[in-house]
C-alpha cells in the first residue's frame, strides 16, 4: 500500500524484507511463505489506549508489519469514562498481586462499559484478539464463530484470587492465552502460549538518530549533558519504581557526578499516573530531572545518549523499554523480576538487581567503567536482534493463528 501527500512524499509501509540485513534471507523467506498462507485474513486486535504502554507500542508496529505481509490486520481501542480505567487499573494492578476491593458497582460499572463497546464495534473477522483485562468481557456479547485469543501482557506470577476468580469465566470462553512467559501459566482449560514481546528497530522510538537530532532532543527539554545521563522511561506506576530509581541515584552520587533524568507518559487508560508524576516533581533538582511528556523522539535520544538505563521496576511482564535501551548499544540495570529476567542475562548483557542498594552499587560500577559498559552494550545488541525483533514476534502470531487453520475454512476463510 502506497499514500502519497502533494507531490513531494511517498509513504510506504515498512515490510519484512527491510529485516533482511539484521535477520537474513532465509528468515525473510520463511516469514514470507508462513503470511502467504495467512493472506487475506481479516484479524482485529482489541486493546484499551492507543499511546502510552508497551501494548500501544506494540500494535502500532505488529498490525503495520502483518499489514504489508498481506493479512488485514486491524486495531480497534474501547472507550471509557474515567471511573471505567480507574477500576480496570485496579484490576490490572491486582492482576499482577495487589489488592481490590471488587464491589458489585464496579463490576457493573466494567461490564456495562464493555458491553457499550461491544455493541458499537461489528467484530465480524476470522481473528479477534483481545489483550489485557479491559476488553476482556467483549466476548460475551458475539456469537462465536471465529477463534477468540485473549493476550494478556501483565506478570501473572502471583494474581490476586478473588479477581482472577472473577475473570475466569470471560477467560474460559477464549479458544486460547497467550501470555509472555510459562510461569505465567494458570489453571485454565484454553490453551496457552507464550510469546515474548519485540521490537521495531525502524519506528521513531528505535530509529537510528544522527548526534545533531539526539543534541536537538535534548537540549529542547533542557537536559544538561556535561555530566553522564542516568535514564529511567517509563508510565508513571509504582510497580515501575520511580522512587526507587531517584534513591538509588541519590546513594550512588556520593561516588560518580552524574544527571538522572526519569521521563514518562501518561496513558488514557491509566488514570494513576498524574498523582504520581506530581509525587516525583517534588524530587526535581538541578540534577534530578522528571518529565511527563509523550515524545518518542526524546525517548530514543535519551537511551542513546545514557551511560545507563535503569528499569528498576517491581513487577514487569515484559519490559519494552529494556530492550529498547538494550538495542541501542545502552547497558541496562533492570529489577529482577518477570519478563525482565529473560531479557537480561545478569553480568553479560546487562545487570539485575533485587534493591536499591544494588541498583546504585551496579550505577557506579558501570559508569565508572567505560569498558565494561561498551562490553554489555554489544551483547545488549545482539541480544535484541537474535531475539526480539518485530519479525519474531510477527513469526510467533503467524504460527498461531496457522494453528486455527480448520476454522477459517469452516468460515470459508480465504487461507490457502
Ligand atoms: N514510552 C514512551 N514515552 C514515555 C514512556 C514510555 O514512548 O514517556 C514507551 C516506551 O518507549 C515503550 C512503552 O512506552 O515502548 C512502554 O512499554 P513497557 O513494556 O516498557 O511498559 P508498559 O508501559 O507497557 O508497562
Amino acid at each position: 500500500m502506497d499514500g502519497t501527500t502533494g507531490d513531494s512524499q511517498t509513504w510506504r509501509l515498512t515490510s519484512v524484507h527491510e529485516y533482511e540485513a539484521l535477520i537474513g534471507a532465509e528468515t525473510v523467506e520463511r516469514l514470507l511463505m508462513k503470511a502467504k498462507k495467512l493472506r487475506d485474513l481479516h484479524v482485529v486486535n482489541v486493546n484499551s489506549t492507543y499511546y502510552g504502554g508497551g501494548v500501544a507500542e506494540i500494535l502500532s508496529s505488529l498490525t503495520l508489519l502483518m499489514n504489508a505481509a498481506g493479512i488485514r490486520t486491524g486495531w480497534r481501542v474501547i472507550q471509557g469514562r474515567p471511573d471505567f480505567f480507574s477500576i480496570t487499573k485496579k484490576m490490572h494492578n491486582a492482576l499482577q498481586g495487589a489488592a481490590i476491593n471488587l464491589s458489585d458497582l464496579k463490576r457493573d460499572i466494567y461490564e456495562e462499559v464493555v458491553f457499550e463497546n461491544a455493541a458499537r464495534m461489528h467484530l465480524d473477522h476470522d481473528l479477534v484478539i483481545v489483550h489485557d483485562p479491559q476488553p476482556l468481557p467483549l466476548i460475551d456479547h458475539f456469537r462465536q464463530k471465529a477463534p477468540w485469543v485473549w493476550r494478556c501482557h501483565v506478570d501473572l506470577s502471583n494474581p490476586h484470587r478473588d479477581l482472577w476468580s472473577y475473570l475466569a469465566p470471560f477467560i474460559e470462553r477464549y479458544d486460547a492465552v497467550v501470555l509472555s512467559l510459562p510461569e505465567y501459566a494458570q489453571k485454565i482449560t484454553p490453551p496457552q502460549r507464550f510469546i515474548m514481546p519485540a521490537i521495531n528497530p525502524f519506528s521513531t522510538t528505535n530509529k537510528e538518530l544522527s548526534d545533531a537530532e539526539i543534541e536537538d532532543r535534548l537540549s529542547h527539554y533542557e537536559i544538561p549533558t556535561d555530566r553522564p545521563l542516568i535514564v529511567q522511561v517509563s508510565r508513571f506506576d509504582k510497580w515501575k519504581d520511580p522512587q526507587g530509581v531517584i534513591d538509588a541515584f541519590r546513594i550512588a552520587r556520593n561516588e560518580v557526578d552524574a544527571t538522572l533524568v526519569l521521563v514518562g507518559n501518561i496513558a488514557t487508560d491509566d488514570p494513576e499516573g498524574q498523582e504520581i508524576f506530581e509525587s516525583l516533581c517534588k524530587c526535581n533538582e538541578d540534577r534530578i530531572r522528571v518529565l511527563s511528556v509523550q515524545d518518542s523522539a526524546l525517548v530514543n535520544a535519551l537511551q542513546r545518549r545514557a551511560a545507563v538505563v535503569l528499569q528498576k521496576s517491581i513487577r514487569e511482564g515484559f519490559g519494552l523499554t529494556v530492550t529498547e535501551a538494550m538495542w541501542k548499544g545502552t547497558p541496562v540495570i533492570g529489577g529482577k523480576v518477570g519478563g525482565i529476567r529473560h531479557q537480561i542475562e545478569d553480568g553479560v548483557n546487562g545487570f539485575l538487581v533485587d534493591s536499591v542498594d544494588e541498583a546504585a552499587k551496579r550505577i557506579v560500577q558501570v559508569l565508572k567503567d567505560p569498558g565494561l559498559r561498551r562490553q554489555l552494550g554489544e551483547k545488549a545488541k545482539e541480544t535484541v536482534r537474535e531475539r526480539f525483533l518485530m519479525t519474531r514476534l510477527m513469526e510467533d502470531w503467524l504460527d498461531l493463528i496457522a494453528s486455527f487453520e480448520p476454522h477459517f475454512r469452516l468460515r470459508g476463510g480465504s487461507s490457502a
